[in-house]
């Protein structure tokens, strides 16, 4: 089984995604770990990335694609994946269908955790000062969580309606408390709804 959670920064997606993975077996793959991991070994793909993941802006799309790619084809992904920050834009949610079709993949849910925004910045300054305490991702300050949302509204937000037009896209009310959620997406993987 194979899902995308979309939402913007700060919506509880990998959280939610961490659930899904431990309760049905299946591998979370989140673009944006996988990119902090390479920044983190100091790879080509790591080197290039830093600058704009640290200014919150988007890392181009055929990187991230040729990731995922590479990923899904490997064995712990048999099956199924949750993807958690990815696609992020209109092509990366093209380059995904027609990369799934040529390995004879399908995508089984597309779903969107709904947030309101005035609590999504106050989760958003809570994540910043928690990180500012003892910090945990070198984009986690306010300002750069502030830039995420926005490049969400402008360039991720567009692929809700390419998933909506064409029958595909489920939602959840992501300010539900975290069991709660859980027990929406849990309705949708096994209910198929
Ligand atoms: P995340 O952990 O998903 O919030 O991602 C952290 C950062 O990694 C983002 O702000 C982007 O700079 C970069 N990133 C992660 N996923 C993608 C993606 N699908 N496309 C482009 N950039 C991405």
């Amino acid at each position: 089984m194979n899902i995308i959670l979309l939402g913007p920064p700060g919506c509880g997606k990998g959280t939610q995604a961490e659930r899904l993975q431990d309760k049905y077996g299946l591998v979370q793959l989140s673009t944006g770990e996988m990119l902090r991991a390479a920044v983190a070994a100091g790879t080509e793909i790591g080197l290039k990335a830093k600058a704009i993941m640290d200014e919150g802006k988007l890392v181009p799309d055929e990187v991230v694609v040729g990731i995922i790619s590479d990923r899904v084809d490997q064995p712990d992904c048999k099956n199924g994946f949750i993807l958690d920050g990815f696609p992020r834009t209109v092509a990366q949610a093209e380059a995904l269908d027609r990369m799934l079709a040529d390995k004879g993949m399908e995508l089984h849910h597309v779903i969107e955790m709904v947030v309101d925004e005035d609590a999504l910045f106050a989760r958003i300054e809570k994540r910043a000062a928690e990180a500012a305490a003892g910090q945990v991702r070198a984009d986690d300050n306010a300002e750069t969580l502030r830039k995420r949302l926005d490049v969400y509204r402008e360039q991720t937000a567009p692929i809700l309606p390419y998933y909506r037009d064409r029958g595909r896209l489920k939602q959840v009310d992501g300010m539900a408390t975290i069991e709660e959620v859980g027990e929406a997406l849990k309705d949708i993987v096994e209910g198929g709804k």
